[in-house]
């Protein structure tokens, strides 16, 4: 990330002479430094400020974490995925239009939790207490996975705690490019790294900051080279004039680049967002024309595309990877029984072979 777009560090004195903080320090010359007791003050000094959101994420809070390890919490109603998250950093120094995080963290400041030997005492019983199959793990629920790791070199840190435990897997997923830690270091098979992706077009208007189509899939591409599995997560999925000839060049161009082989999964998700997303969103970014269209409110009081919406957009994308034997690899993320039903009934009409229930239990 741009260093110089971090206005102050604020440090909890808890961590004050913590091994790690002292290197973020060194990292970040120049830039102030202020010593707090809690996280209060650092909300204080943006409150009032004309875009608190955007604030939070120029200000950098070292701290540490009482507990890092949770399942996600997926939407109720929905096809759970297993999935368990690690909150090591959160909040992100992207800006895009559609981010949960903009209401869900509640100004939180960009917080990197020092205490990473917890986190690493809290992996290893859990990597004992688990029972049998696949478990996933990542730390891009409440952050982009690696928008930070050129300073907090995270990633080094998660794959080293993952070494040798084979029925783990830790993705890393971003918007970045900042893959050179993991080009560094000896290679982990339970190691994927990830990106989501969307039209160049949607990343220009949509994704303040993050890296452009080219540079993910380039990068991507390195990480393939370098023997890393990878993964694509097509999430949020638009719907807009134009939306398909745009999603079927991004396919195409995923494919010039990465072997279908090295593709470990892909997942489809819509737009989907809480009321409460919209003031905040719609203030942040007046020019989107995102959420002015129609949406279905769903039990659980997220607004999404109707389902003959959400439905079309899914079948299209799967016929496009289908197109390049990857429809094994897909999944949907967050998505109703139904849904996953008439999805797979009319793959199965078209007799392509679908993952079901979810690729990486095959
Ligand atoms: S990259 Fe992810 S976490 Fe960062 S602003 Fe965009 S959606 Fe939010």
């Amino acid at each position: 990330m741009n260093r110089k777009r971090i206005k102050k560090i604020w440090v909890d004195q808890k961590v004050e002479k913590a091994t790690l903080t002292r290197r973020l320090l060194d990292k970040l010359p120049g830039v102030p430094v202020e010593m707090v007791a809690s996280l209060e003050p650092v909300k204080r000094e943006f409150r009032f400020s004309p875009d608190p959101v955007g604030e939070s994420k120029q200000h950098l809070f070292i701290t540490e974490q009482k507990s890092f390890i949770r399942p996600c919490p997926c939407t109720p109603g929905s096809v759970g995925c297993g999935y368990w998250t690690i909150d090591l950093d959160l909040n992100c120094p992207f800006d895009c239009s559609y981010c949960i995080l903009q209401q869900y963290l509640n100004w939180q400041p960009l917080t990197v939790n020092v205490n990473r030997e917890k986190l690493r005492e809290e992996l290893e019983s859990f990597f004992q207490r688990q029972p049998g199959g696949i478990i996933r793990l990542g730390t891009g629920e409440l952050a982009d996975s690696l928008a930070l790791d050129e300073l907090t070199e995270n990633s080094i840190f998660l794959v080293e705690a993952f070494r040798g435990q084979d029925r783990f897997w830790l993705e890393l997923k971003s918007k970045s490019d900042h893959i050179r830690s993991l080009l560094e270091i000896k290679l982990a098979d339970n190691v994927v790294l990830s990106w989501s992706l969307n039209p160049e077009r949607i990343i220009a208007t949509e994704e303040k900051g993050t890296a452009g189509l080219e540079e993910r899939l380039q990068t991507a591409a390195r990480a393939v080279n370098h023997g890393y599995r990878v993964g694509f997560h097509f999430d949020p999925i638009l719907h807009y004039p134009g939306w398909r000839a745009d999603y079927e060049r991004l396919v195409v161009e995923i494919f010039k680049v990465i072997p279908v082989e090295a593709i470990t999964w892909v997942s489809l998700g819509s737009l989907r967002f809480p009321s409460a997303l919209l003031p905040v969103a719609r203030r942040r970014f007046p020019e989107s024309r995102m959420y002015e269209q129609e949406f279905i409110r769903s039990a659980e009081g997220k607004y999404r595309y109707p389902r003959p919406v959400r439905l079309l957009l899914y079948r299209e994308l799967g016929e496009m990877l289908a197109a390049y034997r990857a429809e094994d690899k897909i999944y949907l993320c967050m998505e109703s029984v139904e849904v996953w039903r008439e999805f797979l009934e009319k793959i199965k009409r078209g007799r392509r072979n679908f993952a079901f229930p979810f690729p990486w239990q095959g």
